[in-house]
Formats: structure tokens, sequence, C-alpha cells
């Protein structure tokens, strides 16, 4: 419910024009390690000096004409190129309408395909990030064939929110792949997606085992701690191999814990926005926590 009236209450043109003003500094930072890809390559080595790996989000969704698109897809060439040129520890998390998938297609497809296609070239690898129920069907349908050409290089997410994930993960498990599983974070009717937190929990860990147990590589995005100690409960338990699975958790949240998962000894990952289309991203960092929109409207207030 309080996700549902941040994210419309963000929609609105006043709310929108006066944080992109004044956000960045007084909120976003938090959660987006800069504006420019700079920004984002110091983060990522400070996280790989910690041996945790980075996954890189250069921000931005539903673009408006193809040239977007293609500047876009062109953001990340350059930011693949640095990875590899750099040899940093980290890949790439997109999302297909920033591709230009709302727009056309095909244009979509093989913006990404291409990306794609260079992460096998540089032995990498990229995140099809997921985003709201329009878009379930037609990115695991881009994922399954970018996955036919290119396997082991192309992964996407799952979100445990949405009633139908546990069949979409079915489907998927005829061979093993690449997982991520998240609790979701759009605002989603009740047809779609379960409106109580503890069944959106217990489906994280339906899946979260279902995953595992499928072999497919399984990337256990949360930052909530009952979650990550019913993983490793089931891990434990299964013997499931450390090269199987990594934590992830988002830039700016709970990274204490990700830490400690790495001195553990697991694989970690830290998925690091930035760019200066930060908007959408902060609005939903914001929706997942009251106290985080509290934080962020005493900062505006004090201006
Ligand atoms: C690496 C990664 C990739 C993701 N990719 C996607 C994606 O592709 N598609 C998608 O829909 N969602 C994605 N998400 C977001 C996800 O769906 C959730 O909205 C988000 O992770 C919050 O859920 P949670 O699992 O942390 O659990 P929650 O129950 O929401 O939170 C558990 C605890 O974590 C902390 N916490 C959670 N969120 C915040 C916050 N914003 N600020 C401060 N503390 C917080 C709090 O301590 C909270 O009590 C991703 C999340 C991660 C970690």
């Amino acid at each position: 419910m309080f996700r549902q009236v941040i994210l419309s209450v963000a929609d609105s043109r006043v709310v929108s024009q006066t944080v992109k003003r004044y956000g960045f500094q007084m909120g976003a930072r938090r959660f987006v390690a800069g504006e420019t890809l700079e920004e984002a390559v110091a983060a990522t080595r400070a996280m790989n000096a910690e041996g945790i790996a980075a996954t890189l989000d250069h921000l931005g969704e539903s673009v408006r004409d193809v040239g977007e698109a293609q500047a876009a897809a062109a953001a990340y060439g350059e930011l693949q190129t640095r990875i590899q040129k750099e040899q940093l520890d980290a890949n790439v998390s997109l999302k297909l309408s920033m591709m230009g998938l709302d727009i056309n297609h095909d244009l979509g497809v093989s913006e990404t395909r291409a990306l794609v296609e260079t992460a096998a070239r540089h032995q990498n690898f990229v995140r099809i990030d997921m985003e709201d129920s329009t878009h379930t069907s037609v990115t695991l349908d881009i994922f399954r064939e970018l996955w036919r050409e290119f396997p082991g290089h192309v992964g996407t997410v799952l979100q445990a929110y949405l009633r139908r994930s546990v069949d979409d993960l079915g489907a998927l498990s005829d061979e093993p792949r690449n997982f991520r599983i998240v609790k979701g974070a759009y605002s989603e009717p009740s047809e779609r997606a379960y409106p109580s937190k503890a069944d959106v929990d217990d489906n994280f860990v339906r899946l979260v085992e279902m995953s595992l147990e499928a072999g497919h590589y399984t990337a256990i995005a949360t930052h909530d701690e009952r979650m990550i100690g019913g993983a490793l409960r089931y891990i434990r338990a299964h013997d499931v191999p450390r090269d199987r699975f990594e934590f992830q958790m988002l830039y700016g949240i709970n990274l204490g814990s990700l830490r400690e998962l790495s001195r553990e000894g697991y694989r970690t990952r830290v998925y690091i926005p930035y760019g200066t289309d930060w908007y959408a991203y902060f609005t939903r960092r914001l929706a997942e926590r009251p106290a985080n929109l509290l934080f962020f409207a005493r900062a505006l207030w004090s201006r």
C-alpha cells in the first residue's frame, strides 16, 4: 500500500520536477554511485578491493525514441569496454525498455543481443533486470532466445511478489540457466502480485530453493536477514557448492552484511547504479521504506 501511494505520487510532474532539481545531493546520492561513469568505476574498484563483485546499471528506463535507445546501448557498450580494459570484477544489468523495446521490439532485441554478444566475447555477462508485470512475458521470451545463442552469458530476474513466478521458473527449468531472485519493486495489482509481505517472503524462499534445486546459478538478491538466513540453511543442508550461487545487494543498503558474507567466503555482488536519469530508481528505493521518505522529506524541508 505504502509503495503504491509513493510510486503514484512520484508520477506527478510537480513532484518529479522538484525532486529532480534538489534530490541528488539530498537523497539519491545514498543509493546512486554518481552521475558519471568515472564515479561508477571508482565505486566498483572500492567494492572489488573488499572482495565484492559489482553489477553496473547505467540508469534510465522507458526511452522515448530510437535515438535515445541507441544512445543508451552505446553507453552500455562504453561501460563494457571499461570493465574489460580495467579488468574490473563486474558485469552489467540493463532494462529492455531502455534498449528501446517499448518503441520497437526488434530494436530492443537487437541492441540487447549486441551487448550480450560483447559480454560473451569478453567472457562476461549481462543481467536483464525485470521491470513491471507488463514486461514479464516478453522479458522471459527474450532471455530464453538470448540464452540459446549465448548460454552462460545472460541471465534475468524473477520477482517473488508475482503469482506467476513459480510457474515461470518451472517452465525455464528444462536446463540450468541463471536467475536473480528478488521480492519485486514495482506497483502491481493484487490479481498479479501477492499483496501481503508474508506471502511474498514465502514465495521468495520457495523460488530460491527451486532455483538452486534445478541447478540454476542463483543470485539471492535481498537485504532481508531472514531470507539470507533461510537460504544459508538450505544451502548447508543440501551441500550446494559455493560456485552455484551468490548474494547480491543494492548500493547504499545493508552493505555491512554483504561484507560479512564476503568475509565468510561466499560470492557477493553489489548492484551499482549511476547516471543522470536516477529519478525512477530513487523513487522505488523511497517506496520500499517509509524511513527513507521521512529522511528525504526532512532534508528537502531544511534546504
Ligand atoms: C541486487 C538487486 C537487484 C534487484 N533487481 C531488481 C529487478 O530487476 N526488478 C525488481 O523488481 N526489483 C529488483 N530489486 C529490488 C527488490 O525487488 C526489492 O524491492 C528490494 O530488494 C527490497 O526488498 P528486500 O528483499 O530487501 O526485502 P524487504 O523486506 O523490502 O526489506 C528487508 C530489509 O532490508 C532493508 N531495506 C530494503 N529496502 C531498503 C531501502 N530501499 N532502503 C533502506 N533499507 C532497505 C530494510 O532493513 C528492510 O527491513 C533488486 C534488488 C537487489 C538487491
